[in-house]
């Protein structure tokens, strides 16, 4: 008979072996226990499956490790804490002090600050380029910078970089192509066929899908993951399991709420760029969007479920719009079932001076919606009746 102390601290530990679960349990432990000491060789050689510290071997991280790696079409995948942690651990592990990186003029704001304000004080300096101007991306490439990193479609206006040309542009030793597909999602594009060496993904979003993860994934071939692996390690920004397995649970309805969100947001689109409050609709499905036919060729008959529109009225606009909104939520992230909304110069972007904010086309009157699953009637009915209190 064992004390009573010996029974609490060894609580739990008879794992049932009979079960059969049709999905992965989550392994919520921090550590695994092993046979021996030639085990746990095997395992860091790799020549053994096995769990022995979740940082670096956890269960439902490597399944969402599996999963995205099957679904940008790449050998391997790292999962992170954020997409941040994701962006940041993957640059962190391709440059080095006097490297140089082009990126996107209007990257999501988190990844500018990263790039501007933190990796240039590691000696890592950025050029940043309009993406979409081809003529400026060969200048760019002219000095022969270590990195690109581009977003597929760019957030908030919805911009997209032709990635196969640029890929042909950067075709020269040395040179890696990142590009965060997070507003495409692998349902729209898949970037490492188009060229591309690394594929990132906020999971935060569509992917895990339901407003109750925070994640990202960098997911690339054996060559590059192995450092990637690494960083993630080594810099401990690695997801929690249940993260993981949440955002595995999230990716099983992918298909049916992209199809469904993309469907809505053409509506939505096609709704907006005929009101007279709107000044201009950002939407690659509309036949004036500047990469329309890029878009048409590139996204596989969908468009994407992110729509940003200029409210004529400017901030004034743009306050009334939000407060006057009933169904759809002022919520600043992404992806969700729900339709949100966000204002970028007050979120994603308030970081930049109004003077880069106007430089970038991100007025005080720009509103960035995802649409959700509802019905479209639902949301039109919605923006409209706040369209009229503007
Ligand atoms: N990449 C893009 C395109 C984003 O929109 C965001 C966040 O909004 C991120 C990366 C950062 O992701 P996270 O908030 O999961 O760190």
């Amino acid at each position: 008979m064992r004390s009573i102390e010996s029974i609490c601290a060894t609580a739990g530990e008879d794992v049932p072996s009979d079960t059969r679960p049709l999905t992965a349990p989550i392994y919520q432990n921090s550590v695994f226990e092993v046979d021996s000491l030639e085990q746990i060789d095997a395992i860091y050689r790799g020549a053994t499956d096995g769990y022995l510290y979740s940082r670096e071997f956890n269960p439902n991280v490597m399944i969402l490790e599996d999963v995205m790696a099957q679904l940008e079409g790449g050998d391997d995948a790292v999962a992170f804490s954020s997409g941040m942690a994701a962006i940041g651990g993957t640059l962190l592990s391709l440059v080095k002090a006097g490297d140089r990186i082009v990126a996107g003029s209007d990257l999501y704001g988190g990844t500018n600050v990263l790039l501007r304000q933190h990796l240039s004080r590691l000696g890592v300096e950025t050029e940043f380029v309009d993406f979409c101007d081809l003529t400026a991306v060969r200048r760019a490439f002219d000095d022969q910078p270590e990195l690109a990193l581009i977003e597929s479609i760019t957030n908030p206006l919805l911009r997209m970089p032709d990635i196969k040309a640029i890929s042909k542009i950067a075709a020269m030793p040395g040179v890696r192509i990142v590009v965060d597909n997070t507003l495409a999602t692998p349902l729209l594009m898949r970037p490492l066929r188009l060229g591309a060496d690394v594929v990132l993904h906020s999971t935060t979003k569509s992917l895990g899908g339901h407003s109750d993860v925070t994640g990202g994934v960098a997911v690339a071939n054996f060559d590059l993951t192995m450092d990637i692996h690494q960083s993630a390690r080594v810099w401990g920004s690695v997801p929690d399991p249940f993260a993981a397995w949440l955002t595995v649970r999230g990716i099983r309805t992918l298909p049916l709420r992209v199809d469904r969100a993309c469907e809505n947001a053409m509506a939505v689109a096609q709704f907006l760029s005929a009101r007279p409050e709107v000044s201009q609709a950002h939407y690659p499905g509309l036949p004036d969007h500047p990469q329309h036919k890029l878009a048409r060729k590139t996204l596989g008959g969908r468009f994407g479920w992110m729509i940003s529109f200029d409210l004529a009225g400017g901030l004034q606009a743009a306050s009334s719009f939000v407060k006057a909104l009933e169904m759809i939520k002022l919520a600043p992230s992404l992806g969700e079932t729900r339709t949100t909304i966000s204002h970028p110069a007050k979120t994603s972007h308030r970081s930049l001076s109004p003077e880069e904010r106007v430089e970038l086309g991100i007025g005080d009157g720009l509103i960035r919606m995802s649409c959700g699953i509802e019905s479209a009637a639902d949301i039109v009915a919605d923006i409209e009746q706040a369209l009229r209190k503007t």
